[in-house]
This record gives C-alpha cells, sequence and structure tokens, in this order.
C-alpha cells in the first residue's frame, strides 16, 4: 500500500508518500530518499485506540509521529 500525504519533505519541499508492507510502515520522499521508518508492531502499539470498545487503528497520530521524526532526523 502506498499513499501519497498531504505533507511536503522537509529537507526538499518534494512529496511524501507514506508505504506499508508486511513489516514495516514508513513515510519518505521521492525526490530527495529523505525516510522514516518504523516496525508495524511498534506503529500498532502507538497507534491502535479503544473506543468504545473497538480497537481501531489511528493512522493519522501514525503519520504525524512519523512527519515529526522526519523533521527532527533531516
Ligand atoms: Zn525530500
Amino acid at each position: 500500500m502506498r499513499i501519497r500525504l498531504n505533507l511536503e519533505c522537509p529537507r526538499c519541499g518534494g512529496a511524501l508518500f507514506m508505504e506499508e508492507d508486511d513489516k514495516n510502515v514508513s513515510v519518505y520522499c521521492i525526490r530527495c530518499g529523505l525516510r522514516v521508518s518504523w516496525k508495524l508492531r511498534d506503529a500498532a502499539r502507538r497507534a491502535v485506540k479503544n473506543i468504545d470498545g473497538s480497537l481501531i487503528f489511528d493512522w493519522s497520530s501514525v503519520i504525524d509521529e512519523l512527519y515529526l521524526e522526519l523533521t527532527i532526523n533531516h
């Protein structure tokens, strides 16, 4: 799965994408290659929320945190 994010690369201003495979979730820039990845298990630990007894995977909070990490690391 690959999704174009409505965010710009903090280093070069290029388009950012989010990609998920069976092990990792990553946010990366297609222009300069800046990238940050989390293991899915870690992402799930941070993102799964219990809302009225249903477990919800909150992608937006994962994207926010990955983007923050990208900004710090760039
Ligand atoms: Zn970039």
